[in-house]
């Protein structure tokens, strides 16, 4: 059966609810499954199972101390009519790529694929292991994970959300997503400092032992809605199988055939499920990790070496991948090294100290096997969604358009055909500013109008969530310091 264990080594085994709990290892490194699944069903089978199902043989699989019942509960409970497309995630074809579009949920950004599931997953959690105590999830943000866990977690029992987003670092857009968020358990402050500030504040307070003894005497318990929660990664290994499954149906392949896959990618983690759906026998050639100008995973993949040290920190139109120290590489290692976790933990501990670390031969190896990387700058970024637009009539965001360009120029330089499907990770409106700047249209007076001068020229359906935001009551206003977390949480704890 498996169970879950910590990439650096120390503690127990235990199983994926108690993982979901605890989000992060007491050695801070992050929960493992003891061995990868295979998938329990044959690809000629794939392209007859609706999402539901997908979701269900994926999940079952990485998470068996979970009945049957709990897990169809928690999928049917994510899954519904909170997702605007009744497939949940259709893959549409534009120019001479695949687009899983990821955004349909209630934030319009992929984060949903996970964080409409997670609070089933880990209230389902406290109930088998019979926790009392309230729970507090605690978040840092680029933009898109925050609202998404408020939107999951709004209003449900026993549970707390406290998110954290960079001040100067999200949408306008995305931050009036945030601040309007009104149920009496949702907690959101800015940080003064970039999201890597954000999620170092939110680990250390992770990390700190007396904290969590104070904070335990007040009958809570710390959690973390991040990726680096098992909960928050599993469900997403889903769509990857499914979008296999799509490009079967589509006849685009033949089972056993392989995809590409290509991600934009921030903190990992998106990408590290694919990773896993390979291990559970989709077949996938490569993944193409894309990076804005702020390349340190692009740099990793050439050279072994992840270095964010002495690196300037771009804040770029593709905010929610501004992120220099992406954590979940930590499970790549792990995995790539062969389970070598003392390796695993001498990395981790250059990267706190040092902000940089070489990888072995071995690690360098199976990088470079799997994974090609490339990067767009903000003008390409923008072009990416001019040329498509104008060439196919179909519009992405800036996110999936960093993509794009990277698998671009990808096929360029290998000359490799293969069928991909690139992780389309959010609506365009989130960032509509440069959506309208991209297709030659004047800037508008602020984020809102421009969501309805997008509508004007392109005639796509806008979100739900996104209308009508410039009109929401805004009802978070704090800003704190970014050494100033822990009193923040005091604060939204009315623990004091
Ligand atoms: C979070 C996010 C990403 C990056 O995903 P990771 O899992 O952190 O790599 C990319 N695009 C959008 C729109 C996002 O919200």
């Amino acid at each position: 059966m498996i169970k879950y264990k910590s990439t650096r080594g120390s503690g127990n085994e235990i199983s994926s609810a108690e993982a979901i709990l605890k989000g992060i290892a007491d050695d801070k490194g992050l929960f493992v499954p003891t061995s990868l699944p295979s998938l329990g069903v044959d690809l000629y089978d794939l392209k007859n199972m609706d999402y539901k199902a997908i979701a269900y043989e994926v999940l079952s699989k990485f998470m068996p101390d979970y009945s049957e019942e709990e897990l169809k509960y928690c999928i049917d409970s994510a899954y519904n009519k909170k997702f605007e497309e009744e497939e949940i995630v259709p893959v549409k074809k534009a120019g001479d790529v695949y687009f899983a579009e990821l955004y349909h949920g209630r934030t319009a950004a992929f984060k949903d694929m996970a964080l409409s599931i997670l609070p089933y997953l880990l209230t389902t959690a406290m109930e088998k292991l019979q926790e009392e105590r309230r729970i507090v999830i605690l978040t840092a943000t680029s933009g898109d994970t925050g609202k998404a866990a408020l939107a999951g977690f709004a209003g449900v029992p026993k549970t707390e959300i406290i998110v954290f987003y960079p001040n100067e670092g999200v949408s306008e857009v995305q931050r009036r997503q945030m601040v309007t968020q009104s149920e009496d358990n949702t907690h959101v402050y800015a940080i003064r400092g970039n999201f890597d500030d954000a999620q170092a504040g939110v680990k250390k307070l992770f990390n700190d032992a007396e904290f969590a003894k104070e904070l335990e005497a007040k009958g809570c318990k710390l959690s973390s809605a991040n990726s680096i929660n098992i909960g928050r990664l599993i469900p997403q290994v889903a769509y990857y199988v499914w979008s296999y499954a799509q490009l079967l149906k589509q006849n685009v392949l033949k089972p056993g055939e392989p995809m590409n896959v290509v991600v934009p990618t921030g903190n990992f983690g998106n990408i590290l499920a694919a990773y896993y759906a390979k291990q559970m026998g989709i077949p996938v050639h490569k993944f193409i990790c894309a990076s804005n100008e702020n390349k340190v995973l692009t740099d990793f993949i050439h050279t072994g070496i992840y270095d964010a040290a002495d690196r300037e920190f771009h804040i770029t139109n593709s905010p929610s991948m501004d992120i220099l120290i992406s954590s979940n590489i930590e499970r790549l290692l792990y995995h790539l090294s062969g389970e070598d976790c003392e390796e695993v933990a001498r990395m981790m501990d250059d990267l706190e100290h040092r902000k940089l670390y070489h990888t072995t031969p071995r690690i360098k190896g199976g990088l470079s096997d799997l994974f090609a990387g490339g990067f767009a700058t903000e003008e390409e970024t923008l072009s990416a969604i001019g040329d498509l637009y104008e060439g196919t009539g179909y519009l992405v965001d800036t996110h999936t358009a960093v993509a794009y360009k990277v698998y671009e120029d990808y096929r360029k330089e290998t000359s490799d055909l293969t069928p991909a499907v690139i992780a389309s990770t959010a609506s365009a409106y989130k960032f509509a500013d440069s959506a309208l700047k991209a297709l030659g249209l004047p800037a508008c007076e602020n984020g809102f109008k421009s969501i309805d001068a997008l509508h004007e020229k392109t005639g796509v359906r806008v979100p739900s969530e996104l209308r009508g935001l410039g009109e929401r009551e805004v009802v978070h206003k704090a800003v704190v310091e970014k050494d100033a977390l822990m009193l923040a949480v005091k604060e939204a704890l009315k623990v004091k």
